[in-house]
């Protein structure tokens, strides 16, 4: 099958498309997923400048997202039948640690995500477990390829972040950094959908302009603004009361000094740098609660997309390429030029 995949460490350049032999048939309980579009994500430029202790052996193929149609089932598989249109969730859980048995499949001991651990998306064929695909639902307009594969991680990640760990009430403000990248965009959508009020940023006026036609509420550049000092003039001094941090290391006392006495920050990413500072005495005193979060649970991801088929959570798509040019999309992740996911269409 024709796949992208990474023949060693060391970036964007170590990217190929080639031939690798078929993904495996499925076994009991899993499913063989005829993959027609995979979207990118952050993590697969980390993964492609080497994340340690993940990639064990090369080629190896990158994508996280994926949509596509199911070629095959394996034994006892029920909940979906060969032609049917799937999304796919990228996280594998074992569905047996106690974390699992407690309905917490992120918090899997043995958590894995396509195109980091395990082979990814951007090939012709993956196998997964049937408990990780979903049947797309009918919209109107429909859903596309590149739609659907631009859904499931970041909405996942976003949905958990403010909805499970931040608990966002109607009425609370949040304040959201870098509005181009795809965990920023649904949160955006979300924050919306829970009537909360929304500040975003980015160092861009353009992303800044179409995340006001997506319903941001304020839009502050963070490259010609000092973001503390407007939200507290936006909020009587008050500060937010969620902040959704990505950024990490950039962003970081930018994002504390926003926040409001007894606020909420909750992290899923640290794409400046993984290293920050704290003031014990400014955590305690202001009562903050910094909080972790990674993908979501079984639940959380029926939930996502129940919210899709009721034309709530529609993805955004910056720009799709064909897969020859998987490369190209690649580049224009790197260099932060997107307004949405980067698609890359498998094939059509
Ligand atoms: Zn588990």
């Amino acid at each position: 099958m024709r796949a992208c995949v990474l023949t060693a460490t060391g970036g964007i350049d170590k990217l190929e498309i080639t031939d690798v032999p078929d993904a495996p048939a499925p076994q009991a309980g899993q499913v063989r997923v005829a993959i027609r579009a995979a979207a990118l994500n952050h993590l697969d430029l980390f993964v492609a400048d080497g994340l340690p202790g993940t990639v064990r052996s090369f080629p190896h193929i990158v994508g996280a997202d994926g949509a596509g149609m199911v070629e095959t089932v394996g034994p006892g598989v029920t909940s979906v039948q060969p032609g049917d249109h799937v999304l796919i969730n990228p996280g594998i859980s074992d569905y047996s640690c106690e974390f699992c048995r407690a309905g917490e499949h992120s918090l899997c001991v043995n958590y894995r995500l396509l195109g980091e651990h395990l082979p990814g998306t951007a090939a012709e064929l993956v196998t997964v477990p049937a408990h990780n695909v979903a049947r797309i639902p009918s919209l109107s307009p429909e859903l596309t390829w590149a739609e659907a594969a631009a859904f499931s991680l970041v909405t996942l990640t976003a949905w958990r972040m403010l909805v499970t760990r931040a608990q966002l009430k109607s009425g609370e403000t949040v304040l959201i950094w870098g509005i181009g990248g795809g965990v920023s965009l649904a949160a955006l959508r979300i924050a919306k959908l829970h009537g909360a009020r929304a500040i975003v940023t980015s160092s861009n006026d353009a992303k800044l302009d179409a995340a006001r036609r997506l319903g941001a509420d304020v839009t502050l550049n963070y490259r010609t603004q000092k973001i503390s000092q407007e939200v507290r003039a936006i909020t009587n001094k008050r500060g937010v009361d969620v902040v959704v941090e990505n950024a990490g290391a950039a962003s970081w006392d930018e994002s504390l000094r926003s926040l409001r006495r007894g606020g909420r920050l909750v992290t899923c990413g640290a794409t400046t740098g993984p290293h920050v500072s704290l003031d014990l005495r400014r955590l305690f005193w202001h009562h903050w609660s910094i909080l972790g979060s990674t993908m979501g649970n079984a639940a959380e991801y029926t939930e996502i997309v129940r919210r899709l088929e009721q034309g709530e959570l529609r993805p955004i798509v910056d720009r799709v390429y064909p897969m020859a040019q998987t490369r190209q999309a690649f580049e224009r992740l790197a260099r932060g030029e997107q307004l949405g996911k980067v698609v890359v269409e498998v094939s059509s």
